[in-house]
């Protein structure tokens, strides 16, 4: 099981869910395939190609459109910092992701009953209900927005509109600002962030992440404090750093990276260290050789 979050973090830079390829591409990284049955041709075609080295103010590059099909993205840096690209029709035209189709492949591991979805507004759609044991029944909507004034505003017209409780869905936790919050506990409504919830399965299908909310979860160490918890444990338990990694079953480069802080709390090499700190060099994943 893989979790998907650059994928999710792709939807909500795209404005209007509309864009040529190469910047669903470019966003989606190496998950493009899960987006690209979902695209559909629109009859757009795009003014701009994305840049390997953006400068503000110039870059992306223009596209321009020569005839007989034939396009070609320029670089308007001065100093043409990104090469020409040459370009057919079917790179031009810009896709809509098709959110009915995107949203019923991982309604099964949201824990949503799905409904073809019905707009409600900017980016907003009704997209069916709640299956999820703390939410069952309650109606479900989803927001895709790159902006967080534009995913406040979707959301208090959904609480102006909707007289009880609901589910707001989001493809990620960028617009979980405190203001959000507020509205959500003030109204007794969920959020649920896809990334939190949806990964790839093995199988490359949309799957269900272990639930966030998984009591045995340990809470993350704040990163300023993560040297000192560290050696307080080494002193503790009278061992080395090492021990800690082989503990948690993960390698001392992704251990680097939990301690400076570079990957999600909820991503499995950062719970797995967590838990070691907190039960313990025998608690973690099967030990290997050492200790
Ligand atoms: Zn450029």
């Amino acid at each position: 099981m893989r979790d998907l979050n650059r994928f999710w973090h792709s939807l909500e830079r795209v404005s209007g869910l509309q864009a040529i390829p190469a910047f669903w591409a470019e966003y989606a990284g190496p998950h493009f395939e899960l987006l690209r049955p979902h695209l559909c041709a629109t009859d757009i075609v795009g003014g701009l190609y994305p840049c390997p080295h953006p400068s503000p103010g110039h870059c992306p590059r223009r596209i321009v459109d020569y005839g007989d099909g034939n396009y070609a993205a320029l670089c308007r840096d001065p100093y043409k910092v990104c090469p020409d690209v040459p370009l057919q029709a079917r790179d031009v035209v810009v896709q809509e992701l098709n959110i009915g189709g995107i949203t019923r492949t991982f309604a099964a591991a949201l824990g949503l009953r799905w409904q073809p979805p019905v707009p409600r507004g900017d980016c907003t759609w009704a997209i069916g209900i709640s299956l999820r044991q703390e939410t069952r029944g309650l109606p479900v909507f989803l927001l895709v927005l790159p902006a967080t004034p534009r995913f406040r505003a979707a959301m208090e017209r959904l609480l102006l509109d909707v007289s009880g409780p609901f589910v707001i869905v989001a493809p990620t936790n960028s617009h979980r600002s405190v203001e959000v919050q507020e509205h959500v506990q003030r109204r007794g409504l969920a959020f649920l962030a896809i990334e939190d919830h949806v990964g790839l399965a093995d199988d490359g299908q949309f799957a269900a992440l272990n639930s966030p909310a998984d009591p045995d979860r340990p809470m993350p160490t704040p990163v300023a404090d993560r040297p000192r918890a560290v050696k307080e444990f080494t002193v503790r338990h009278k061992c080395k750093v090492k021990d800690i990694q082989v503990a948690a079953g993960e390698d001392e480069a992704d251990y680097y990276k939990w301690l400076h802080g570079k990957l999600p709390d909820h991503y499995s090499t950062c719970i797995a260290i967590e838990r070691v700190l907190r039960d313990g060099l025998g608690n973690g994943k099967p030990q290997r050789s050492a200790s």
